[in-house]
């Protein structure tokens, strides 16, 4: 019987045989630790060397080495299924004896080269609630893209350079390759970064210049439009500022938390689309009934909101609680972009 708790280091899965650490903060003494995916939130910095069984996709792996961190080999003699996640390239849920489902990050939208996460059944589910409040539904990914295209071909008319802003790993490479029709397409060096990470698995992202290049061949004008693909950040202060006071560029800024109009505002955005890499609260509903759990966490942002709710719809629900009593949110500012 698999006993899930949660301490210092984040959620435990435990039997009488093994203990296994769900992307922990920092690295416990635990044989199994599992990765679901490279964003820093997820990810721990290692103090002892291989002193875990590291279970992960390749490409997290590849990803999480190239942040800079030290994780050794990966473990793969194990009888852990690893699911797509759908969220970023290379994330995974963990289906653990075919009972308990951990969702990491999850999305069960298409969006451009990125695909819905498979979601099994089981009798334990934890599932992530970045999103897990019914203010937070988003448009179709489509129509999402559609409006964006159509702000930019007002700006390109004009002779307006557009910023189009997301986080650099993910949100990002999703922007570089849906919009890569329009010329010049110019992307922030450290988003290059991972774009070229993601070409080496196959996705498709050339087709573009990267700043510094742009700005030493004389690419960037006031007068001529171009689009830049940089990360997401406050348009008040920093390389943004600069960018839209010397060009004059206009910004749009992609989110999920863009449905809330403050957003928009306390990042000083010209426009701001929801574009996310999790579930709203539909999508979360949907994971939970393709799931059909008996019992259900959930972790992450409006944790205690989606459990009470799930608790009204009649399910056996609680929030994941740090012992010391604290909300367990972990290091969220990824999930803010
Ligand atoms: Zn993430
Ligand atoms: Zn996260």
């Amino acid at each position: 019987m698999l006993h899930v708790s949660v301490d210092n280091y984040g959620i435990t899965v435990d039997d009488e045989s093994k203990k296994i650490y769900l992307d922990p903060n920092k690295q416990p003494h635990s044989d199994f630790i599992f990765i679901s995916h490279a964003h820093t939130d997820h990810l721990y910095k290692s103090v002892r060397e291989n002193s875990n069984k590291i279970i992960t996709s390749k490409i997290t792996h590849k990803i999480a080495m190239h942040r800079g961190y030290k994780y050794g080999d990966m473990y793969e003699k194990h009888d852990f299924k690893l699911l797509d996640s759908g969220h970023i390239l290379g994330s995974n849920g963990l289906l653990i004896e075919d009972e308990l489902y951990y969702t990491g990050d999850i999305s069960i939208r298409k969006r451009a080269f990125m695909n819905p996460a498979v979601i099994p059944t089981a009798k334990i589910l934890i599932i992530e609630s970045t999103f897990g409040h019914p203010d937070y539904i988003f448009p179709r990914f489509e129509s999402t893209i559609h409006n964006a295209n159509l702000i930019i071909s007002e700006m390109y008319h004009q002779g307006i350079p557009v910023i189009l802003l997301g986080y650099t790993l993910g949100k990002a490479q999703i922007l570089t390759n849906v919009f890569r029709h329009w010329k010049p397409l110019i992307v922030h060096d450290s988003i290059d970064v991972m774009n070229k990470l993601y070409s080496e698995f196959g996705i498709n992202m050339d087709n573009y210049v990267t700043f510094a290049e742009a700005e030493k061949n004389s690419m960037l004008s006031s007068h001529k439009p171009w689009l830049l693909v940089a990360p997401m950040a406050s348009c008040r202060n920093g390389f943004l500022k600069y960018i839209k006071k010397k060009y004059g560029a206009l910004s749009i800024g992609f989110s999920g938390w863009a449905v809330m109009p403050h957003y928009k505002f306390s990042l000083g955005l010209d426009y701001c689309l929801p574009l996310s890499d999790h579930c709203d609260y539909n999508d979360l509903m949907t994971v939970i009934k393709k799931c059909n759990p008996e019992k259900i966490y959930t972790f992450h942002g409006f944790a205690e909101n989606l459990a009470e709710d799930l608790r009204i719809l009649g399910f056996d629900a609680d929030p994941l609680i740090y012992a010391r009593g604290k909300r367990n949110t972990f290091v969220k500012l990824d999930t803010f972009f």
